[in-house]
């Protein structure tokens, strides 16, 4: 196979782009600046300018879409909110403008997509066919699905994985829940019965290399767990398997919502995500409970 990767420099895209070359893959990657990963060619684009070295295409007949601003950093002001959009649908439009303008090989494209397109929905189970919310980042998410989908008229395949928090030592949401924890200052958040859908970082890598070995696999799919927690179950197994105490009161949501402004949303928002569709389709998780992910994260060695 001959993959390009969108996003391949980032947490997600450094670890798959590993994978796919143990799996003996050719991968390119596009990206904003030139890349320095060895054993991938990096080609350049610039999204806001509709730039991109067509190279990038040559040979591939997958492509892999990770790309966009990270919504989790800077404020979301009108400008970032643009950008966070932008980074992911008119980057997919560019690569579609290309392909319509030249002969290729593509025949599958895999997105990125986030279990925020549901919304805050208390204690509703969701699989992939539940209704969208209508807060920003189900906006988002909307917005980027519906940029992908684009691609169905040129006949390929498309897969969105709606992906949770990404339980990671290196980066992302873990580090900066399990941060205060290490300090001993560590508290759940608002009420601290909001589900939170999460996903071992490992499982997410195995997930789209599922995704592009097999061709069963289109249209939308929840990337979370089979275990669905609340954000007190979350930071209470984070404390324990940190032996941490964990003792200070939880934070209140108003003080959450003064802080961050409509970003609390991304700690506060309730969303009880379904694991079914993909297990149905033969996936089998490393990960399935969380203390078996936080184990395999903090301490790799331990025996059962
Ligand atoms: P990162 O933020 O680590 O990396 C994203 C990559 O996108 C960057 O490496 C960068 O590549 C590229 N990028 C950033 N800003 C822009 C921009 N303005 N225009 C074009 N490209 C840009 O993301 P993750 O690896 O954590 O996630 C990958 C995808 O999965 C993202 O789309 C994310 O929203 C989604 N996701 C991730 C979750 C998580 O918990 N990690 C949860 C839910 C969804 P370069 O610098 O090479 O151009």
């Amino acid at each position: 196979k001959h993959i390009l990767l969108t996003g391949g420099t980032g947490l997600i895209g450094r670890k798959l782009t590993e994978a796919l070359l143990s799996k003996g893959y050719q991968v390119n990657h596009l990206s904003r600046s030139p890349g320095k990963h060895p054993g991938v060619s990096t080609f350049l684009w610039d999204v806001n300018k509709n730039q991109i070295d067509d190279k990038a295409l040559n040979g591939v007949d997958t492509v892999i879409h990770l790309a966009g601003a990270n919504v989790a950093e800077g404020r979301w002001s009108q400008k970032r909110k643009e950008e966070i959009i932008k980074s992911r649908t008119k980057s997919i439009a560019l690569i579609y403008n290309t392909l319509k303008n030249r002969a290729h090989k593509v025949k599958t494209v895999i997105s990125a997509s986030g279990t925020g397109y549901y919304g805050d929905r208390a204690d509703q189970l969701l699989p992939e066919d539940s209704a969208p919310g209508t807060d920003f980042l189900a906006n988002v998410c909307l917005q980027w699905e519906h940029a992908v989908d684009a691609g169905e008229s040129f006949g390929l395949r498309i897969a969105k994985l709606r992906t949770g928090v990404v339980l990671d030592a290196n980066g992302g949401a873990l580090v900066k829940i399990a941060g205060p924890v290490k300090w001993g200052v560590g508290a759940p958040l608002g009420s601290g019965k909001q589900w939170m859908p999460w996903i071992h970082e490992q499982d997410v890598i195995d997930m789209y290399v599922y995704a592009v070995d097999n061709d069963t696999i289109s249209g939308d799919y929840n990337m979370v767990a089979p275990q669905p927690v609340t954000n007190k179950q979350l930071t209470q197994a984070i404390a324990k398997v940190l032996h941490r105490p964990l003792w200070l009161p939880a934070i209140p949501a108003f003080a959450l919502e003064l802080a961050l402004g409509e970003m609390s949303a991304m700690v506060l928002n309730s969303t009880k995500v379904s694991a079914q569709k993909i297990e149905d389709a033969g996936f089998k998780f490393s990960y399935p409970t969380l203390v078996w992910a936080l184990t395999g994260i903090y301490s790799p060695n331990q025996t059962f």
